[in-house]
């Protein structure tokens, strides 16, 4: 750290991204990205009108964008907010609404903690059940900013929309954030809950079903008062958070939403393949509703296990802690990926 910086971040631990190692040809399965390439609507969306007009400046009202989306969810325009990833609005929404403090589980996405960090709010965490369940009653009446991943990162499990309601019906005086990032894969969407209360506000990626971690964008979607207020810090930071290419392509990938519902089909049904085939090697399996598995076996440890997949060129994610150290995660790639790594767990599972 140079002399320099501010002592308001000098103790700031940032958020470790997965790993992207380039010493040789990964089977990548560790950070949950779409196996699919984007649609060819897509790639033509980026194309020389755009690349020629690199010279301007990109809409900063994301219009494009909001229109396509506004009609797909059934939302206004004023609903939506555009950001660079739904980190950004993640992040954001964590300035805009955690003053107060903000509660998430005590294992969820690592980011979160990092948002109010930053941000210098208070956080707490609330454990999850035995069985990595949420259990909505202990988010009721904390009126602080609640942080929920709907489905759940990385256990993979789903709250139903009840039970979300619960929780926003029950904490007036501060906003609940669900961050659906995986929703496409699984579960039920609290989406209709924005016309009922004004306190929750849904995020959601491009980078998982539409196949665009690449390109970083991603929503928010809410009380058009919240939507206000996430603006607010936009335009204090960076007028033009998503740039002109990327707009276009995740403009064009709503338009192509058949194409996307076909790979996320897929890669369901990889899913629930992949499940089977680890049940059958003695894993416990998490229910997963999403694009990756979350699982154990007691004869390897998740670390080793990780260790040992790499050296095979497979990537995996493991999380050291009590209760998710035995475990791995998985993303759900291509069937013959999959193969793959199910092909090397059983030769590691022979060694022991
Ligand atoms: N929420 C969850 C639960 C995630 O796992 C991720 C990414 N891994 C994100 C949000 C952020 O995704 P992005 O910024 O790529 O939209």
């Amino acid at each position: 750290m140079s002399d320099y910086m501010s002592s308001r971040f000098s103790s700031l631990t940032p958020y470790t991204p997965g790993e992207q190692p380039k010493d040789k040809k990964y089977i990548k399965l560790n950070t949950n990205e779409n196996p699919y390439p984007p649609s060819q609507g897509v790639i033509d969306a980026i194309g020389s009108e755009q690349l020629e007009s690199l010279n301007l400046y990109p809409d900063p009202t994301c219009s494009s964008l909001k229109k396509v989306l506004s009609e797909k969810l059934g939302v206004g325009q004023e609903n939506i907010f555009c950001s660079n990833g739904s980190d950004e609005a993640l992040d954001f929404a964590v300035m805009c609404f955690g003053e107060k403090g903000v509660v998430f589980p005590d294992i969820t996405y690592g980011f979160y903690k990092v948002f109010c960090d930053y941000s210098g709010y208070s956080w707490s965490t609330i454990p999850l059940k035995e069985d990595f369940t949420i259990d909505p009653s202990d988010y009721c009446d904390l009126n602080k900013l609640i942080i929920i991943a709907n489905p759940n990162a990385p256990s993979g499990l789903a709250l139903s929309k009840d039970a979300i309601e619960e929780i926003v019906r029950t904490n007036s005086k501060g906003v609940v954030i669900v961050d659906e990032a995986y929703i496409d894969f699984g579960g039920e969407s609290a989406l209709p809950l924005i016309n009922k209360y004004d306190n929750i506000l849904i995020t959601r990626t491009f980078s998982k079903s539409y196949s665009m971690a690449g390109g970083r964008v991603g929503y928010a979607v809410g009380n058009p008062a919240l939507i206000a207020d996430l603006l607010t810090i936009k335009y204090s930071t960076n007028p033009y958070n998503i740039d002109r290419l990327n707009l276009a392509a995740a403009t064009q990938s709503i338009i192509d939403q058949e194409y996307y519902d076909k790979c996320t089909e897929k890669i369901k049904k990889t899913r629930e393949k992949t499940k089977e085939e680890l049940k059958k090697l003695g894993f416990e399996v998490i229910d997963t509703q999403t694009n990756f598995v979350f699982a154990k076996t007691d004869k390897v440890y998740g670390k080793d296990l990780y260790l040992r997949l790499k050296e095979k060129g497979i990537l995996i994610r493991y999380f050291p802690g009590e209760r998710t150290g035995e475990f791995i995660r998985v993303t759900v790639g291509t069937d013959p990926d999959m193969d793959s790594f199910i092909i090397a767990i059983k030769e590691i599972l022979e060694e022991k």
